[in-house]
């Protein structure tokens, strides 16, 4: 198969120009996080996990965890372990005993941690500014696409966990046709609309059963 990045095909080639698309976004993601880290003295993973552990510490103490860290951002336990280390000596995190199983602990934020873990929750919202430029039927079109891809990627085995409606085991999917709310939650017994349609749902669990995935 020919190369995407091979401007000869490219070209004549939609679904290669969306690679090529998607690959260069990737690179803005990049260098946005890269930015943060000159500024906190931060890798940008360190950043990824604060921010994740802001809005993850509500729930489900497994979400939470070094294992669990490791899939999420699909890393071997030992780099995740460094990476928590160097967040512990900075008073930026801590381990709390898990209810239960004292060989299991789950990871905090710090007063400190957090306060710097919602500055730099932002780090991506230029991205969304531009998105929201566009109108809300082109972003209902473009989530659709991005959820499908993402659950396509996922049974090939390349993205390890999501936690998308439409690859949850509650979701029902034109439940209500011909509705404005189409889709039905069976865990909140409530439809929901297309834009309502989540990507990292708390209470997701998966329809099929994946390796790595809670
Ligand atoms: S539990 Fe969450 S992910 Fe699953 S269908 Fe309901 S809203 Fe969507």
């Amino acid at each position: 198969m020919e190369s995407v990045f091979n401007l000869a095909t490219q070209h004549r080639e939609t679904d290669s120009k969306i690679v090529a698309a998607l690959e260069r976004l990737s690179q803005a993601f990049r260098i946005l996080l890269w930015e943060q880290t000159k500024e906190h003295d931060l890798s940008p993973i360190q950043i990824q996990f604060l921010v994740y552990l802001l809005y993850h510490q509500q729930e489900r103490g497994s979400l939470c965890r070094v294992s669990r860290l490791a899939r999420e951002f699909d890393l071997t336990q030992a780099t995740v372990s460094d990476a928590v280390k160097s967040l512990e000596e900075k008073n930026l995190v801590y381990r709390e005993p898990y209810p239960g199983d004292k060989r299991v602990f789950t990871l905090r934020l710090t007063p400190q941690g957090e306060q710097l873990a919602l500055k730099l929750s932002t780090w991506a919202n230029v991205i969304k500014e531009n998105v929201a430029q566009f109108c809300s039927k082109e972003q209902e079109i473009v989530l659709k696409f991005l959820m499908q891809l993402i659950a396509s990627l996922q049974r090939g085995g390349i993205i390890t966990i999501s936690r998308m409606c439409i690859t949850c085991r509650f979701f029902q999917p034109d439940a209500h046709p011909g509705t404005d709310s189409p889709h039905h939650c069976k865990l909140i017994d409530k439809p929901l609309v297309n834009s309502e349609l989540r990507i990292d749902c708390p209470e997701h669990e998966p329809l099929i059963e994946v390796k790595g995935q809670e």
